[in-house]
């Protein structure tokens, strides 16, 4: 028996783009044909589009629904289209899509097979997308194996393989290929595998997809992103196109900062730990300043009072020195980006209430709470003589 004779066109002839199929049941948004063109989904690869032609009528299939009584094509609507039992019509596949998922779908074979030949690494989950592929490991990997594994995968696209397709019976699959094949066993009466390479192969897989005949078609695999035991990838063009444009932005951060490759990451990390110690000898600095208010404070209306100009400074590092503060003080800070600060460690004198009087005369955005407040200033012309004003109204 030949199983071959049972299978879907999609499995036999992944590159037959239309045939001319009978409708065989009909309902309002869906339509049954008595031929497998299109691949209904599944294993990680997504449904076949396509068109049902019908006497110069183009009608949609927008997706597909698998069922019990079997595949049912999706369209808009059945009632404008004229279609009825017993018709012949033509289906078209939309082949653009189809054949980017068989090259992704060709392609995550490979991959798992590299990744399983260097690294004894499992395939978890497989995704297929546009040229684009998602595949979840059992374990993380790091930057010289994923490296490796990229090199390996496109070594064998560059040698070219081809991709066999295999149809058998419950016991000739428990016999021949269960023992040796990759991945997960299947329990179907008719097992479908996929070998890369001819003969022997080497690389043996249950899969229901759709597959490249060689895998030269895919051109090459290319590093997306990988983080933790994740990993993504664009093959083809889209790989190509991908590279490139990371190419250009790489270009252009290679200019802004005359350096090259690891030389450019070795200076981007000196230059952010940089920022950190200077933000934290900043607020080092301030609490020293905060340390010896007692000696730099007025008095404005019985009030102890300091004002600070220090436009160096953040909200987050002023609310960090601030907990070191001495009682019994308001402490006015104009700081980083016009941003007027009022700290008070004095219970009778409220942050807020003299934020709120300034927002109030001049409209402008700030807000906060009896110890800590802060308005924007920028529009104002001398802000620390406001506040004097404001402060000759409290007592
Ligand atoms: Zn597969």
């Amino acid at each position: 028996m030949n199983m071959n004779d049972f299978s879907p066109i999609y499995w036999s002839a992944p590159y037959q783009k239309e045939v001319l199929a009978k409708v065989i049941g009909i309902n309002k948004h869906e339509v049954k044909v008595d031929k497998a063109l299109f691949y209904p989904s599944g294993g990680g690869q997504l449904s076949d589009l396509g068109l049902i032609v019908y006497q110069q009528q183009d009608i949609k299939v927008i997706g597909i629904e698998k069922r019990e009584d079997g595949n049912w094509l999706q369209i808009d609507s059945v009632g404008d289209s004229g279609l009825e039992e017993g018709m012949e019509v033509l289906l078209q596949l939309d082949w653009d899509r189809r054949y980017s998922f068989m090259k992704s779908h060709s392609s995550q074979h490979l991959i798992s097979h590299v990744l399983k030949r260097l690294f004894d690494i499992e395939t978890l989950k497989a995704n297929f997308d546009d040229e684009k592929i998602d595949i979840e490991v059992s374990r993380n990997l790091s930057e010289a194996e994923i490296s490796e594994v990229l090199q390996e995968s496109n070594q064998l696209i560059n040698e070219g393989a081809e991709v066999i397709s295999l149809i058998v019976d419950k016991d000739e699959y428990k016999n021949k290929y269960r023992d040796v094949a990759r991945g997960k066993v299947s329990n179907e009466n008719t097992v479908r595998l996929i070998q890369l390479g001819e003969g022997e192969g080497y690389d043996l897989t249950c899969c229901g997809g759709v597959h490249v005949k060689n895998l030269s078609e895919i051109k090459g695999i290319f590093l997306d992103t990988f983080k933790g035991n994740s990993l993504k990838f664009f093959i083809d063009k889209h790989g190509i196109d991908s590279v490139n444009r990371q190419r250009i932005l790489m270009i252009n951060l290679e200019e802004i900062t005359a350096k090259k490759g690891e030389k450019l990451v070795e200076m981007l990390k000196n230059k952010l730990n940089e920022g950190k110690i200077l933000q934290e000898g900043n607020l080092s600095l301030l609490k020293m300043v905060f340390s010896e208010i007692a000696y730099r404070s007025q008095e404005i209306n019985g009030n102890k009072i300091v004002f600070f100009n220090l436009p160096e400074i953040d909200r987050q590092a002023l609310q960090s020195a601030a907990r070191e503060l001495e009682k019994g003080f308001l402490i006015v800070v104009l700081g980083r980006n016009d941003i007027l600060y009022f700290i008070s460690t004095n219970g009778e004198l409220s942050a807020k209430k003299i934020n709120d009087i300034i927002i109030e005369k001049t409209g402008s955005k700030g807000g906060g709470n009896k110890g800590f407040a802060q308005v924007n200033v920028k529009n104002i012309e001398n802000p620390l003589s406001l506040v004097k004003e404001v402060l000759t109204m409290f007592n």
